[in-house]
């Protein structure tokens, strides 16, 4: 670990995590990426707790708009810079995400569109983690506190017997995984966004200043 990085965590109040690792020693995990503060609190644990790899797969085609997108992908690029590790970008397709969606627009925030939202981020992870060769995959999706863990980690494991692709069920933001992302986007400044990430979710405060977005 280098310097800057030991500073960084004294200045969150770091005091590392209990929970043993359960996957094999100097393994690799296909890190599914919603943005960089939820990026933050997972690669504390995966990478300086379990000593894993972490590869970041950015594969997100719910964020609206592409402004957006492209702005959560560079602060996930200054994050990697800082802990040093590999992102790839999967394919911004928000064509493809409306059209499996728009049924479900007016559903509440956590209910059946989120649900789909989630299987078709996961599923493409877990494949293109089957496609690299990397034994395991999983997601920073669970360290906000607006997600359930629950029915991210079942989708995890369905997918992990339909692809044969290990998943790693956690909840992220539990031993202050949460707070050590927002600390961790504080002090490297980087930009928290206001909402979930899709067009449903925008709120309409923020909406209606389109300099916003
Ligand atoms: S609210 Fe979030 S999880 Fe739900 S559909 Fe929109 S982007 Fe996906």
């Amino acid at each position: 670990m280098n310097k800057k990085i030991e500073i960084l965590l004294k200045d969150i109040g770091y005091k590392g995590f209990k929970k043993k690792n359960y996957m094999k020693e100097n393994s690799k995990v296909l890190l599914h990426t919603c943005c960089a503060p939820c990026a933050s609190g997972v690669i504390l644990k995966l990478k300086y707790h379990y000593k894993t790899e972490v590869i970041s797969y950015f594969y997100n085609p719910n964020i609206y708009p592409e402004k957006e997108y492209k702005r959560r992908y560079r602060e996930l690029l200054k994050l990697s810079e800082f802990f040093d590790f590999k992102v790839m970008e999967g394919e911004y397709n928000p064509e493809f995400w409306f059209k499996k969606t728009e049924k479900l627009k007016d559903e509440p925030e956590g209910g059946r569109r989120c649900y789909i939202c989630y299987s078709l981020r996961l599923l493409k992870t877990a494949q293109k983690a089957k496609e690299l060769n990397i034994p395991y995959f999983t997601t920073t999706l669970t360290v906000s506190p607006h997600m359930n863990h629950k029915i991210i980690n079942r989708i995890g494991k369905t997918l992990e017997k339909k692809t044969g692709v290990k998943f790693v069920e956690e909840n992220f933001k539990k031993e202050n995984g949460y707070l050590y992302s927002v600390r961790i986007s504080k002090k490297l400044n980087i930009y928290r966004q206001h909402y979930c990430g899709c067009l449903y979710s925008i709120p309409s405060d923020i909406s209606d200043k389109s300099e916003d977005l």
